[in-house]
């Protein structure tokens, strides 16, 4: 982290220096805060000279007149009126760039003919936060990068109702939390988080009040894990299955699950991958990164749930005991797979996870998430993530969700002609359906592990890492997920 925001709310700001932040629709004639610190009409002027029209998160940076109470004023466009919450992250994150060379900074954000409410105050809030993230942990050159303001930046938000909207922040401060831990787990180098390390980190949520277990290799070996420990021979680090609790709901609600690939680097293993862009196989763990993130925001924020994370952790390598194309394993549920390609690993990992998780925990549903297929990277890019689900109404609940945190999901087919082509000469099936379909030959694989619980798998390849630096996002890991499924809880799963 290198711009640290101390963020509190008031209805006025005392100005003595710094910078002031406006912010401005297209139809207002001047924006909130103007006649507090601009009382000589500088910004009318400034925005003539400038055509600045206020388009949405376009910004006017003016320095203050002799005599003003800042030094420096700046308005951010928010284009028309009728905002989303996806608008109100994005200008928070816009306020959070420009904010540098300054130790304090007031931000007015009750615009004319807009009723600002403290949700929005606060999404604004949250805004800056997930902005304000970066992963500079192995700079030893810290430098004098403007975007990098060394020490914590004092900030205002001048809001109608500070009380109700310091209390929505809270919500923004779990949240931001858990982002930004997904984002660390996917940015740390692969010689540092390795599965016993990755352990250690969900381990730590227990402070938050998540009971945490983690199964060694002996005890997954007991429980007949036979397909994701084939991918973890190969690796002299031994794997670890980490089962995180949170119990916020009744005693005796069925909880929700979700369940993370967290292969923390992949080479492919026999089926070795090239070596170009192979060190992005660091992110290969990006779902146990993001059901972490969500089970922090979820304890965080005392959400009145009970949920159940559960994430696979083990490295893929080649090596004399690397399991070989050919190999048939035997899964926890009994079903015998062919392994023809050693690089098709994540769903032996999530297949003994998913297993695990149906037969301990019988949840209300399964969602996992994974960095599964370039196949979905060919189809969807890196906008939206695939979603492959047996249940209509949850299908329709993700999507709707992603669509209010802009993560959006594309939900691709299932049916009986894909999953014959993971049937197996050998064995009950293969891990590989070859290229053809890829990304859904994958999806059939998992579905035939969670039975009759309503399931949905998103296939995070694309989205959460190496995705388009946005607003509010400037890290490599994105993480993607954290607030979508936040959102799914908080509108239909909380008491
Ligand atoms: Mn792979
Ligand atoms: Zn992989």
């Amino acid at each position: 982290m290198s711009a640290k925001f101390e963020i509190s709310f008031s209805k006025s700001a005392k100005l003595n220096g710094g910078l002031a932040i406006l912010l401005k629709t297209i139809d207002a004639d001047s924006p909130a805060g103007a006649e507090t610190v601009d009382p000589a009409g500088v910004i009318a002027k400034a925005a003539r000279i400038a055509r600045f029209s206020a388009k949405s998160m376009s910004a006017l940076d003016i320095v203050a007149p002799e005599g003003a109470s800042v030094e420096r004023i700046v308005v951010i466009g928010l284009g028309k009126a009728g905002l989303t919450t996806h608008d109100w992250l994005k200008a928070g994150g816009t306020a959070a760039a420009r904010i540098k060379n300054t130790d304090k900074a007031a931000v007015f954000i009750d615009v004319p003919a807009l009723e600002t409410s403290a949700r929005e105050a606060a999404d604004f809030a949250l805004g800056m936060l997930l902005r304000a993230y970066s992963f500079d942990t192995y700079k030893t050159k810290k430098g004098d990068d403007e975007e990098k303001p060394a020490k914590s930046v004092k900030v205002t938000i001048v809001t109608a109702d500070p009380a109700a909207a310091k209390k929505a922040f809270a919500d923004s401060e779990a949240i931001a939390g858990g982002v930004n831990l997904a984002r660390d787990l996917v940015n740390e180098p692969p010689n540092v988080l390795g599965p016993v390390e990755f352990a250690a980190k969900a381990k730590e949520l227990e402070k938050l009040g998540v009971e945490v277990e983690i199964l060694t290799e002996k005890e997954m070996r007991r429980l007949g894990m036979g397909a994701l420990l084939g991918v973890a021979q190969g690796s002299v680090r031994p794997p670890r299955l980490a089962v995180m609790q949170w119990k916020g709901g009744k005693g005796k609600d069925r909880p929700i699950a979700f369940i993370g690939k967290g292969v923390v680097f992949d080479t492919g293993g026999i089926s070795i991958k090239p070596a170009a862009g192979m060190e992005d196989m660091k992110g290969d763990m990006g779902g146990a990164a993001a059901v972490t993130g969500l089970m922090h925001v979820l304890a965080s924020r005392n959400a009145a749930v009970n949920a159940i994370g559960i994430i696979g952790l083990v490295e893929n390598m080649p090596d004399g005991n690397a399991q070989r194309p050919g190999d048939i394993v035997t899964s926890m549920s009994g079903q015998t797979i062919e392994v023809i390609n050693t690089d098709a690993e994540g769903r032996l990992v999530l297949c003994d996870a998913l297993w695990y998780c149906n037969d301990r925990f019988n949840p209300r549903f399964m969602i996992n998430l994974a960095t599964l297929t370039g196949a979905i990277v060919v189809a969807l890019g890196n906008v939206h993530a695939g979603l492959f689900s047996n249940d209509d109404q949850l299908s329709a609940q993700l999507t709707a969700a992603g669509l209010s945190t802009n993560e959006k999901l594309w939900r691709m087919p299932l049916g009986k002609d894909y999953d014959k082509l993971i049937d197996s000469k050998f064995a009950d099936m293969k891990n590989s359906g070859g290229r053809q379909a890829g990304s859904i030959t994958a999806a059939h694989f998992l579905k035939r592990f969670v039975q009759d619980t309503p399931w949905a798998h998103l296939d995070i390849a694309g989205t959460a890492m190496g995705s388009p630096q946005d607003e509010i996002n400037q890290s490599w890991g994105s993480g993607f997920g954290v607030r979508l499924l936040d959102e799914l809880v908080r509108a239909h799963y909380e008491a």
